[in-house]
């Protein structure tokens, strides 16, 4: 008998509506599986306790869910989670379990189980993915398995609300890697953002990634360019990427992206906000910092 793993932690899939809006309820997913589940597929639920609104999920649960799968022995593992942070929790799995041998798919909803929406499909997707799909860290969403590293959620409404940008990570053997408690945040630039306020921020951060514009342009404030580089000089990593979503960045191609490299402002290419955080995280782990 092959054997799934299905790690619940909760969101819109196995909501149900009370008081203030939807909000986790138990057993819903574990109804679901048990007259979802193919013949011959042993589907083992280990749901989340209490089950959170994805809003709620942070490097700590990242961690538990690693070292679950990685002490797993059998087919595939189907991920249920919300939506709204799908990509965070995508990007981080995808960089902590690179090169697994099985197949881990992420799985949401945007209607939850028993409402005649989107769930039983996306879970049933989830599941023929995780029994006969190709190794690696992936999203099953409206008849769709897209690479998990690179996701963006662009709607908060419809069943199509996912697409995924390509990513390049790093080859390497599997092993399995852990978040550290650091504070890292995704800041973002725009027109007429104090100075003091982005220092504030970086004040309080081991590390960020920082959303500049298009290409990799900055304003021209030498007050800004003093701080990134003030910064960098303390071993607050900062690493660029664009507020577009594809592309990426082209260092030396504008004058005014010249302060940010000068700075000691990493580029990040054409990483999603999500997997450079990850990536960030990732490293700075590991390196102790
Ligand atoms: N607020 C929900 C969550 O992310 C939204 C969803 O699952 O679609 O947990």
């Amino acid at each position: 008998m092959s054997k799934i793993l299905l790690l619940h932690t909760g969101g819109t899939i196995g909501m149900a509506s009370g008081p203030e809006g939807l909000a986790p309820a138990r057993g819903l997913v574990e109804t679901a599986i048990a007259t979802l589940a193919p013949k011959g597929v042993d589907i083992a639920v280990e749901a989340f306790d209490p089950l959170l609104d994805s809003a709620d999920i942070g490097p700590q649960h990242w961690n538990r869910i690693v070292t679950r799968i990685a002490g797993f022995r059998g087919k595939g593992v189907v991920v249920t989670h919300g939506t709204d942070t799908m990509t965070f929790t995508g990007a981080a799995l995808a960089q902590a379990l690179q090169s697994i041998d099985l197949p881990v798919v992420l799985c949401g909803a945007m209607q939850p189980l028993g409402s005649g929406g989107d769930a039983e499909g996306n879970l049933a997707l989830a599941i023929r993915h995780a029994m006969q799909g190709a190794p690696g860290i992936w999203l099953a969403f409206a008849g769709q398995v897209l690479s998990a590293v690179g996701l963006v959620k662009h709607d908060t409404r419809a069943a199509q609300s996912f697409r995924s940008v390509p990513q390049t990570l790093p080859e390497g053997p599997f092993r399995p890697r852990l978040f550290q408690p650091l504070r890292l945040a995704i800041l973002t630039l725009s027109p007429g953002l104090p100075v003091a306020a982005l220092g504030a921020a970086l004040a309080e951060l081991d590390g960020a990634v920082l959303r500049v514009f298009g290409a990799g342009t900055v304003m021209a404030d030498p007050a800004l360019h003093r701080l990134l580089a003030a910064a960098t000089s303390r071993g607050c990593r900062l690493r660029a990427v664009s507020q577009c979503e594809t592309g990426g960045l082209v260092p030396g191609a504008y004058g005014a992206g010249a302060p940010l490299w000068r700075a000691g402002v990493e580029n990040g290419g054409t990483e999603t906000p999500e997997a450079a955080l990850a990536r960030l995280w990732i490293e700075m782990s590991e390196r102790g910092d």
